[in-house]
């Protein structure tokens, strides 16, 4: 075995030591032809390989936030997992550095691009976890656009380290072996409508090609995900957010209304889970974790798909009480709460 082959072994079993389910490795050959996320020079010059992993998210939080038992268990575990995958990734590039090659870790979520017009706002990241995961095996692309893995569903938080070391790559997973069967829920599960219906993304990456639904804005998320509103339009069921603010069918429409629900987000009180997030984009920097629906309803075995379906569809609308707290009831029960409140509260919510 070869000095590179023994590194790349290393560096995977330092992922799997760490609670990782998945580690693959992406070469600047490998990600050839990719978009300028799959730029594996962008943060470090002279970078040849990234390696990337996966870790799980707990299927229990993510069923008992699907059905509105519990908004702590969801943000809670989301946090720790994506601190858990950061981790990793720190520690991984300082065993790399330490070894003589110069390497630098890609947190798993909320960091963004600055030398881009708009700058962070634009909401561009260092390097795509996702096009590195599915090129080096981590899992394939579901029609959501999410890594999806036989085991563990969309239910997975992913992180990757750039490196000068020139590691050996994986190879992608067979296609056959997707089970992805474009069932349609992420998208019927997301209140934001951010997946195409019908246009694909198709990127090639190392001359293979990957696809998923085209995304609309990504403002749609940043609406709904963000926590600034969450009623469906059947106003049937919410995000975990208390706001129903209308939520806009066209693209243009979602930044003005994601602007005009700042101020009401800013001045709701919000829950405190003692293991908060805390994002730099957002409004007073505390982040609620409110859907990831379009993940949390993917997993491999399609009647848990269709059961955690009918399990957020069936779990009411959230509302806030004055102390903080919510939860959710009855879309009547709702009605009734927000219409009690004077103005000035309501007018946090709607
Ligand atoms: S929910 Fe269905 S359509 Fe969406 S990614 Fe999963 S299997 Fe594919
Ligand atoms: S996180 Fe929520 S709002 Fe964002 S795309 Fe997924 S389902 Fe839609």
């Amino acid at each position: 075995m070869d000095k590179m082959e023994r590194l790349s072994n290393t560096v995977k079993d330092l992922a799997v030591g760490g609670s990782a389910v998945a580690v693959g490795i992406a070469t600047t050959k490998t990600l050839e032809g990719g978009p300028p996320s799959t730029d594996l020079n962008c943060f470090l010059p002279e970078a040849r390989s990234a390696v990337v992993f996966a870790l799980p998210l707990d299927q229990g939080a993510i069923e008992a936030f699907l059905k509105k038992e519990d908004m702590a268990a969801g943000n809670v575990d989301n946090r720790r997992t994506n601190t858990m995958a950061s981790g990793i990734a720190l520690e991984m590039a300082e065993y790399l550095n330490m070894k003589g090659y110069e390497s630098v870790p890609i947190t798993a979520n909320a960091v963004y691009r600055k030398d881009v017009p708009g700058g962070a706002y634009a909401e561009i990241p260092p390097i795509s976890h996702r096009y590195l995961a599915v090129r080096s095996g981590v899992g394939h692309f579901g029609i959501s656009g999410n890594i999806i893995m036989d085991k563990y569903g969309a239910g997975t938080i992913l992180a990757s380290v750039l490196t000068q070391a020139e590691l050996i790559p994986t190879d992608p997973l067979p296609r056959e072996d997707n089970y992805c069967d474009e069932c349609g829920l992420c998208r019927a599960a997301c209140a934001s409508g951010l997946m195409s219906g019908d246009e694909k993304t198709t990127v090639t990456l190392g001359g293979i090609e990957f696809s998923y639904a085209k995304r609309l804005s990504y403002s749609r998320c940043d609406f709904v995900c963000g926590g600034f509103s969450g009623l469906h339009k059947s106003g049937n069921w919410s995000t975990w957010s208390p706001a129903r603010f209308p939520i806009p069918e066209k693209d243009e429409e979602f930044l003005p209304a994601l602007l005009g629900a700042v101020e009401p987000f800013r001045n709701r009180i919000k829950p405190d889970f003692g293991c908060n997030i805390y994002h730099p984009l957002v409004p007073g920097n505390r982040l609620e974790f409110t859907c990831g629906h379009c993940q949390f309803i993917c997993h491999p075995d399609k009647k848990v798909r269709q059961d955690r379906y009918k399990m957020l569809t069936t779990s009411g609308v959230a509302i806030q009480e004055a102390d903080g707290y919510v939860k959710a009831v009855h879309p009547d029960e709702a009605r009734e709460h927000l219409d009690k409140l004077d103005p000035e509260t309501r007018a946090l919510y709607e």
